[in-house]
This record gives structure tokens, sequence and C-alpha cells, in this order.
């Protein structure tokens, strides 16, 4: 990420201009003309948006959905990032309009109820990051969706013949059961 922040000279990252890189840090100026030394990492994040004249941003106001936010991107669209090997290279994609925007992703799905909740992609565990099919879940509501994931697993079959059919909880079972059957033979 570090090696970014040189490219970021130039450009305007809410109310701050970058003047200049100065090796970790850059150097922005505010709209309001105060200049000073900033995290570039920040500002690409939009955790800072002006020297603090202005009000704090969103994702500073709702740190635990953006933390959310940003993983969910990392995981499916940051081939450098460790789990993009089951998201990203799986297929499994943050909606174009959140990938751009945690405003519109914050206005469809809302703060994290508690601290205990966390991103699940619900009702299709093998679905994408996007309207409908995202939900803040406990870490129960988490491993009742893995069980049924492990079920789909058990069945032989691929997630997207599953996603088409919409199978149902018993139809997953009855098809393990038969595989079950048929490697016993
Ligand atoms: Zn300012």
């Amino acid at each position: 990420m570090r090696q970014h922040t040189s490219h970021m000279v130039g450009k305007v990252y809410g109310c701050l201009t970058v003047e200049a890189f100065t090796g970790k840090r850059v150097v922005a100026r505010c709209a309001c003309g105060s200049a000073r030394e900033y995290d570039g990492r920040d500002m690409r994040r939009g955790r800072i948006i002006s020297c603090g004249c202005k009000p704090q941003a969103l994702t500073a106001r709702h740190p635990k959905a953006f933390r959310a936010w940003w993983g969910a991107i990392q995981r499916c669209h940051n081939p450098n990032y460790k789990a993009y090997a089951t998201y990203g290279l799986a297929g499994v994609r943050v909606a174009d309009e959140w990938k751009d925007s945690f405003g519109a992703f914050f206005a469809a799905v809302g703060d994290t109820p508690t601290d205990k909740h966390s991103l699940d992609r619900f009702p299709d565990p093998f679905g994408n990051y996007e309207p409908g099919n995202v939900r803040w879940a406990t870490a129960e509501q988490q491993a009742r969706n893995q069980r049924r994931n492990h079920e789909i697993w058990k069945s032989g079959l691929s997630a997207k013949q599953v996603r088409r059919m919409r199978m149902r909880k018993a139809e997953l079972k009855y098809r393990a059961k038969k595989k079950a059957e048929k490697m016993r033979l």
C-alpha cells in the first residue's frame, strides 16, 4: 500500500489537496488553508477528509461498519490480500455501487447492531456482497450459515448449481446421503 503514496501528490481527498510526499506521509493543504502532514493511507480510505475544520467523515463516525466494508473489498478485489483466494479468486464481488462508495454501502446495510455482529452474505453464502445479500450477523448466525455451506459441499454440487436450483435444506441432505451411498458401493 505504501508504494502508492507518492502518486497521491496533486490529488484531492475531500477538502485536502496533497502537495508533497515525505517518505511515509504526505503534506496536504486543507481548503481552509492550513497545511500539515497526514497518513496517506487514512486519506485514501476516506478516514481523513479535512484538517478538522469540517465534520468528521461518515467513515470515522462508523469505524466498525467501515472496516467491514473495507475488508470485503480487500477479500474480493485485492490479490495481495490473504483471504483473496477464497473470495476474489472464487468469483465473489462487491457490488460496483458499494465498491466505489462507503456511503452507498452504509445507506443500504446500516451500522453494525453490536460489536458481536459481522458482515455476512445471506441468503446466498456463495453470492456477492450486493444489495439483498448482505446482513449483519452474530457468530451463531454465521455458524448456521456455514453448516449450510458444508451441506452444499457434501452434496457434491457446485455453489453455482446450488444457487441456480435454490435448493432446500432437506434436498441437500438427501443429495449428501446419496453421494455417501454411492461411495460405499
Ligand atoms: Zn481545514
